[in-house]
């Protein structure tokens, strides 16, 4: 048997990413998509098109190179994979890319309202509230770039009518983000049923942006 490529050894880390997003019920059959970056290198594995989260092993992963020139065999690559690209050529820090059609997330792209800070969590882990891009299609290089634009400095964005994207240094990063984007949206519905939110203020969260810094920012 041939020696793992550091590519291969790293396909284990997008089926656990994509595993754990499914079993939150972030995603359903072929929707939504995970990435990482291969280091030093401009190319990534990513989950492929009409991917069946329950049953995809690592063979499914399909490894592409940033001009989207497929180097596996096998599988196609998820046709959102310019997302991903736009995202790692923006952020020199993220390893890990998930785009998810989770609900509350897509209700609110739906109606674009953006998530506003309403818990400190979203500070030290998202960088502050998440915006909403423009709308475009989803496989457009258009839909990478008006991603990118809306992320700003934070790591999580809302897809206009389509979901969420987040991205994180690594993969476990990046599911507990996509995990709190989607309980954050929830809870901005929520709140707006029952009453008038209460969003925080800068100078109350300015003091956690260091440890955003430090710990997850992928600027
Ligand atoms: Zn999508």
């Amino acid at each position: 048997m041939e020696p793992k490529t550091e590519a291969d050894q790293l396909r284990g880390e997008v089926v656990k990413g994509a595993q754990e997003i499914f079993l939150k019920g972030l995603v359903t059959v072929g929707e939504g998509n995970v990435s990482i970056r291969i280091p030093g290198r401009d190319e990534l594995l990513i989950t492929p098109t009409f991917n069946h989260y329950g049953k995809m092993t690592e063979q499914d992963v399909v490894h592409l190179k940033f001009d989207g020139a497929q180097l596996s065999k096998g599988k196609r690559a998820s046709t959102e994979y310019r997302l991903h690209i736009a995202v790692y050529q923006a952020r020199p820090r993220a390893g890990c890319v998930i785009h998810t059609h989770s609900p509350y997330a897509s209700i609110l792209s739906i109606v674009r309202k953006p998530i506003p800070v309403l818990m400190e969590e979203m500070v030290i882990l998202l960088g502050g509230g998440v915006d909403v891009s423009t709308f475009r299609s989803a496989h457009t290089d258009d839909i990478g770039d008006a991603a990118v634009q809306a992320l700003g400095l934070t790591n999580a964005v809302l897809l206009a009518n389509h979901g969420a994207m987040v991205c994180g240094r690594t993969v476990d990063h990046a599911t507990k983000m996509a995990e709190t984007v989607e309980k954050m949206a929830m809870l901005h519905w929520g709140a707006h049923l029952v009453g008038t939110p209460n969003v925080l203020k800068d100078e109350s969260y300015r003091n956690l942006l260091a440890d955003f810094e430090a710990n997850f920012s992928t600027t």
